[in-house]
Formats: structure tokens, sequence, C-alpha cells
């Protein structure tokens, strides 16, 4: 049995809260700990336009400046040396050159990927699995991306990340790490060779 596995890759398997929470303070002179970040739409936290934010990432390197989360690599590796089919999907088709970026980070981090999905800043993360026949687990932060998978069915177990700004979805499975998430697919794996 192998699964399909879309791992996302802002706060899952790269810190971008961060370099993000720099370049807000620079852009908006206030400072707020990302760990207060409560709800997803920083533009409502920092009070300016989503435009204002985007520029503000672009000024500031956001993407250059992540750095990936401990054990992200690890988590990736294990779960394709177990047979899994391992895709990364991000929404960071607000950046220019968003996907050359992000495919030479994840080289240079050491990332060994199957495939990488770059959508919309407002694209339906489900819609792009569905269209790609589906997924057996999805690794988001996200509220919205695991509440469309939910509703779309196009993920058989959407797993959330906790993080700050998801503490209110409680209708998924939660992880707290990348590599506790890679202990769920382990034992999902050992029950159906069981079952
Ligand atoms: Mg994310």
């Amino acid at each position: 049995m192998t699964y399909r596995i879309v791992f996302d890759l802002d706060d899952v398997l790269c810190n971008l809260r961060e370099p993000m929470s720099d370049a807000l303070a620079k852009a908006t002179g206030k400072r707020l700990a990302w760990q207060n970040w409560t709800t997803y739409d920083l533009s409502v936290l920092y009070g300016v336009g989503l435009d204002h934010c985007l520029s503000a990432f672009l000024e500031h390197e956001v993407l250059e400046h992540a750095k990936p989360e401990p054990g992200a690599v690890d988590a990736v590796r294990v779960c394709r040396e177990l047979g899994c089919e391992v895709q990364v999907m991000t929404a960071r088709g607000w950046h220019p050159n968003g996907d050359a970026l992000t495919r030479s980070w994840l080289a240079a981090h050491g990332f060994v990927i199957d495939a990488l999905a770059v959508v919309g800043l407002h694209e339906s993360k489900a819609a792009a699995i569905g269209a790609a026949g589906g997924a057996d687990f999805l690794l988001d932060d996200s509220p919205r991306h695991i509440q469309e998978v939910m509703d779309a069915g196009t993920v058989v177990t959407p797993v959330v990340l906790c993080r700050p700004w998801n503490k209110h979805v409680t209708n998924a499975s939660r992880v707290r790490s990348n590599i506790e998430f890679c202990k769920l697919v382990m034992s999902r794996m050992a029950a159906e060779v069981v079952a």
C-alpha cells in the first residue's frame, strides 16, 4: 500500500512566519509576535491591504529567507522510503518567480520530492488535488484549504499542522510537527497491513 501525500510548504515544511513577521513590522511599523496571529488573514491583523502585505514580502525576500522546519527533510525522506508519492503544493503563485525560487530552495535544503505544484493565492488546492486524481493525505496549516478538501472529498485524510491561526479547526486530524505526521502515516500503513 502506498499513499499519495501532499505537503503544504509555508509554515509546514518551512518557517515563513518569522520572515513574514519581520517584513510586516518593517512595512507597517507594527510588531506582532506570530504566536499571536489568531487569523490566517494578516491584512486584518496588520490593518493594511493584501497588496501592501505582498509587496512587503517581495521587498524583504521572505521566501528566500525561509528556513526548513526541524525534521521536515527527514519526514519527507521517510515518507518516500515507505513508498509514498510526495507532492509539495504551495499557493506561492502570488510571487512572480514563485515556481523557480521554490524549486531551487527545496533542492538547496535537501528536499527530494516527486512533484511540485504552485497554485495561485486564491486558488483551490482541493480542486488541484482533485484534478490530479485525489490524494490520501494533505498536511496543511491553512484552515481554508483543509475545509475545502473536506468539503470536496478529494483527500482521504486531511491533517492540520497546529499553528496559532488554526486552533479553531477541530474537525480534522491535528499534528504538532512533520515527524508526528510521518508517524501518523506509518501507523495508518501498519493498520492496513494487519487488516
Ligand atoms: Mg501554509
